[in-house]
């Protein structure tokens, strides 16, 4: 047993997958870094080393950018038919698909996600990525222009170019998914740098797009670090556009790259704090499960952490009560086991950095009602914490905490919980609690976020687009948003007869 009194995690046992790629995949191939250097990959249940990976820099991310630059300047990809392309990307789907488990196991041991969800929701999801932009591949077109009476005109959508993804540890499948198959779909050809806690399922990905028919040079996986293989991507002369999912400090660091560098373009999907907010009306069991689920879902690893959870105070101790309740009745421990609900924080620094945002939150006042102590004695599991008489001025209510730490505040009138809300400089989500369609659309609207949800949390489509307000970032990950980030627009215009032109 590992329920949240114990204090051992469940620790059980599960043949853990082979690691079959460990080098850099570039221009179709698996090879060494160039200076011969590899780093440590660890597994968060135990702090164990998995193994070694190659470490790319940036004469490394150079090679990869010469590949996918010959291969979108003379390669077949972005001339192949959308329909073939689409074809294409149908079969690497199926590869995904055929892959679950070892794809799943592989972001258990290097993430600590959940086995049991890998199985059933990441890998199956990553592959469904594939299959929504496969069939835009043959849908992409422009439009005819109402010029004046002489000239005809028309747009291209053409694709952007070669693109550099820098992505996170806390999906490894679906950020890859995500950012990989709309620009495959475009027509881009592309360099990806895995976060550095997380390589192993992006180079299993690479060795199955090779299988699907991906020509070599399209895809690119260099891993390392971000300031040496991140940075150098970010300030590459001959990347077109950077895609970057991570911290708000990284990414202000990734623009500023591409403003010293070419002007590349640039999008960028941010941290978050983002608020949940229970009406007096609403179902308090409901309310509470989705409180729990909103900070507990993959540890709190998630950008859109409902980690303001706000409460009308006519039902503020009702929903607290069985709140705590829940948070109870969580289990933490080794994440292939199917009954537990979180496993450990991805790696020992941030494990220690929540640490010391939940003593922060003591020393400021904060109410601890549960948790607040790691789980067990080895790895990195942090029970589920729950904060109340939480103020607005708390670093706690104010920083991205990115685990499973929950801060409770209390609210009287929908205006003040819309500015209370909107009181942080993220604006990546929020979620609305209320059977009132009035109340329900007023708060929607009012909150700058990238995304509402109304009654329910983490409901998530690939045909809906998402990304932040503020300091969230711009531009949009999935649904047909995404596809147009890495399509640029060319304008044709001809005379039609005698023009003046
Ligand atoms: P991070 O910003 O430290 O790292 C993200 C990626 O950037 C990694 O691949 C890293 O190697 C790379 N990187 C680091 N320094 C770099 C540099 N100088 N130049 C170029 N690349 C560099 O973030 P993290 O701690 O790995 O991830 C957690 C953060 O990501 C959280 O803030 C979270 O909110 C955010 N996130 C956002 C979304 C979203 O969609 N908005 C999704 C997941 C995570």
């Amino acid at each position: 047993d590992s329920s949240n009194g114990s204090s051992e995690p469940v620790v059980c046992k599960y043949k853990l997958p082979t690691v079959k790629f460990t080098k850099l995949f570039i221009n179709g191939e698996f090879v060494d870094s160039l200076s011969g250097k590899s780093f440590e990959t660890i597994d968060p249940r135990t702090g164990q080393l998995i193994g070694r990976v190659a470490e790319g820099d940036k004469e490394d991310v150079d090679l990869a950018v010469k590949a996918a630059r010959h291969a979108f300047d003379n390669g077949p990809w972005p001339r192949l038919s959308g329909f073939e392309r689409g074809r294409i990307m149908m079969k690497f789907a199926d590869l995904i698909d055929g892959h679950v488990e070892e794809l799943a196991a592989l972001d258990t041991i290097n993430a600590g996600k959940l086995f049991s969800i890998g199985k059933a929701v990441d890998i199956p999801q990553a592959a469904h990525g594939f299959r929504y932009y496969a069939g835009a591949a043959d849908k992409i077109h422009g439009e005819v222009l109402k010029m004046s009476g002489e000239l005809h005109g028309y747009t291209l959508h053409e694709p952007i170019g070669v693109v550099g993804h820098i992505i996170p540890w806390n999906f490894p499948s679906n950020m890859f998914s995500m950012k990989v198959a709309p620009s495959l779909a475009a027509g881009c050809t592309m360099v990806l740098k895995p976060a550095e806690q997380t390589p192993l399922s992006a180079l299993y990905y690479a060795h199955l797009a090779k299988l699907a028919g991906i020509p070599d040079g399209v895809l690119n996986v260099v891993t390392g670090f971000g300031a040496t293989a991140g940075a150098a991507v970010a300030s590459h002369m001959d990347i077109d556009k950077v895609s970057f999912t991570g911290s708000t400090e990284v990414g202000r660091v990734v623009m500023q790259a591409a403003a010293t560098s070419n002007l590349k373009s640039v999008s960028l999907e941010l941290g978050g704090k983002s608020p949940l907010i229970i009406f007096d009306d609403a179902d308090t069991d409901k309310a509470a499960q989705l409180a729990l689920i909103g900070i507990l879902f993959n540890k709190g690893e998630i950008c859109v952490a409902s980690s303001r959870v706000f409460v009308q105070e006519g039902i503020y101790d009702e929903l607290v009560k069985k709140l705590v309740e829940k948070a109870k009745a969580w289990k933490v421990g080794d994440p292939f086991d199917p009954s537990v609900g979180h496993g450990p924080q991805v790696d020992k620094k941030q494990f220690e950095k929540i640490l010391s945002y939940i003593e922060h939150g003591k020393r400021e006042g904060a109410s601890l009602l549960i948790g607040g102590k790691p789980s067990g004695d080895k790895g990195y599991y942090i029970e589920p914490t729950i904060f109340a008489d939480v103020k607005e001025d708390m670093l706690i209510a104010k920083d991205e905490i990115f685990g499973p730490v929950l801060s409770l505040m209390k609210f009287k009138t929908v205006e003040e919980a819309i500015k209370c809300a909107n009181n942080t400089k993220y604006g990546l989500a929020a979620g609305i609690v209320t059977k009132n369609l009035d109340v329900a659309n007023t708060v929607s609207r009012s909150i700058r976020a990238g995304i509402i949800w109304i009654n329910c949390y983490f409901a998530f489509d690939k045909d809906c687009p998402y990304g932040g307000y503020k300091m969230s970032g711009f531009g949009r990950d999935m649904g047909m948003e995404a596809l147009h980030k890495y399509l640029q627009v060319k304008s044709v215009v001809t005379p039609i007869y005698n023009s003046p032109w």
